[in-house]
């Protein structure tokens, strides 16, 4: 740590998602000079990004400028760069298009990106739900399709155009599923002529051989009996073999769709290149009991680009709710340091449990001592998701919405963003 007490000690953070905020909240009145760095100008609430794909809520509902939260906060300097490296002899983070930003102390919080199983090629034709841009991609490829088959003069084009396809049945494409099939079955269901909406073909495939794996098998077994209620068709145990312009090779069978979602693998940032480290487990970052690096007790590593195990000697999952208590612990230990303290209390996962939705109405809840479906659930799903967003504005719009869309199935952002010309231009081949 710095010792010249004219200087302030210089705290960078990279990754303005949930572990990088709360760190840098954290670190409020250390008296540290703080620099978040992040690609994109906001905070996203990727939870409901699925929302946003199928309609139901706006980019701007869960997404919050970086620099808003700060505004008051006169330690803490914003810089919306992409990051490209890191020298951590000169102990400074390299950025594309701008001079390096130099750190005393560096904490890495880039989270994770989806990976197509090493067929990048795969990604152009079956996108996955990540960025806002990216959920304004997947709701144009969704709703333009719906306008294609409209237009369509065969049967087999407009079937095709109207199957979509989710690889992928973890909590993201469990929840994607059933939002499409609910955009189809209800909120589209009079708005065309020619089609009928209600009749979308819904596929959900995956390797393994159960929906919302990380979930007990009652809960798992309750969510594929939901979604073959609503019409989903199920392909477990049926891992994808090809994807292209024309649909999916899955389990050995081909389904014809212009419309795939990838809600499968995912990998770190490529945050261990930058540190000329190995990574560990599909990329990340092997970090000590107190987030640290362990040949550098200068550079921290959370959330989704941390390895690092849990009380169970298990690894701590990629979720929300550990990026957020690492960053708010290492923030403190920063903090600690600066104050003269030891500063390397280990981390220690406080485990809530786990939620995931189905659709209206519907979802599964763990909480290890309690488990629930249905409606229950739902309304648990509900409340805690609303709670976890991240100002009082986005919780009430977010909560308007909600409501008028559970009384009137209605989904308000039905708004194609790009012109048909560029819909299809994305999936031509390369
Ligand atoms: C669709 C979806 C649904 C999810 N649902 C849930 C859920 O219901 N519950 C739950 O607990 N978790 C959920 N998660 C997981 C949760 O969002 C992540 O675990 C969490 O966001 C990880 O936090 P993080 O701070 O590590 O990374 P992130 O929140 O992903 O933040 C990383 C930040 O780093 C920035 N960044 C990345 N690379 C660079 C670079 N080179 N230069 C500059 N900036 C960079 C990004 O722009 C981003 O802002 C979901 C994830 C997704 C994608």
């Amino acid at each position: 740590m710095s010792t010249d007490r004219n200087e302030a000690h210089r705290v960078v953070i990279v990754g303005g998602g949930f572990g990088g905020m709360a760190a840098a909240q954290a670190l409020r009145r250390s008296g540290a000079q703080v620099t978040v760095i992040d690609r994109t100008n906001h905070n996203l609430f990727q939870p409901l990004l699925y929302q946003v794909a199928t309609a139901a809520l706006s980019t701007t509902d869960i997404a919050l400028p970086i620099r808003s939260v700060f505004r008051r906060q006169p330690n803490i300097r914003v810089i919306m760069a992409v990051v490209r490296g890191i020298d951590r002899a000169a102990r400074e983070v390299q950025l594309e298009d701008a001079p390096p930003v130099p750190y005393d102390t560096l904490v890495l919080a880039t989270g994770s990106r989806y990976s197509w199983f090493g067929h990048d090629e795969w990604a152009r034709f079956a996108p996955a739900l990540k960025t806002s841009a990216g959920a304004l991609d997947l709701r144009n490829r969704l709703l333009g399709a719906f306008e294609r088959a409209e237009l369509a003069t065969d049967a087999d084009s407009m079937r095709r155009l109207l199957t979509f396809v989710v690889i992928g049945a973890g909590p993201t494409g469990v929840e994607l599923s059933g939002a499409i099939a609910e955009l189809a079955r209800y909120t589209l269901a009079r708005d065309f002529r020619h089609i009928r909406p209600g009749d979308a073909r819904i596929v959900l495939c995956d390797a393994g051989d159960r929906v919302l794996a990380s979930f007990p098998e009652r809960l798992s077994r309750y969510a594929a009996r939901q979604l073959e209620s609503m019409g989903i068709e199920l392909r477990l145990g049926a891992p994808v073999e090809t994807v292209d312009a024309g649909g999916v090779v899955a389990g050995g069978e081909r389904i014809a769709s212009e419309c795939l979602f990838w809600a499968a693998g995912t990998e770190a940032t490529p945050v261990a290149r930058w540190l000329g480290i190995e990574g560990g487990r599909r990329g990340l970052v092997p970090v000590g009991p107190d987030c640290r690096l362990p040949d550098a007790p200068e550079i921290f590593v959370i959330g989704d680009a941390a390895q690092q195990a849990g009380a169970n000697g298990k690894p701590l999952p990629g979720l929300g709710s550990v990026a957020k208590q690492q960053g708010r612990h290492v923030g403190r230990l920063i903090a600690e340091r600066l104050a003269g303290r030891p500063g390397n209390a280990p981390f220690r996962y406080k485990d809530w449990g786990q939620l995931a939705t189905i659709g209206r109405s519907s979802a599964v809840a763990d909480f290890g001592w309690l488990r629930l479906t249905g409606f229950p659930a739902w309304v648990i799903w509900s409340a805690v998701h609303l709670l976890l967003l991240v100002n009082a504005r986005s919780r009430a719009v977010v909560y308007v919405n909600w409501i008028w869309a559970w009384f009137t199935y209605g989904r308000g952002a039905r708004v194609i963003t790009a012109p048909r010309a560029q819909q299809t231009e994305k999936r031509q081949p390369a």
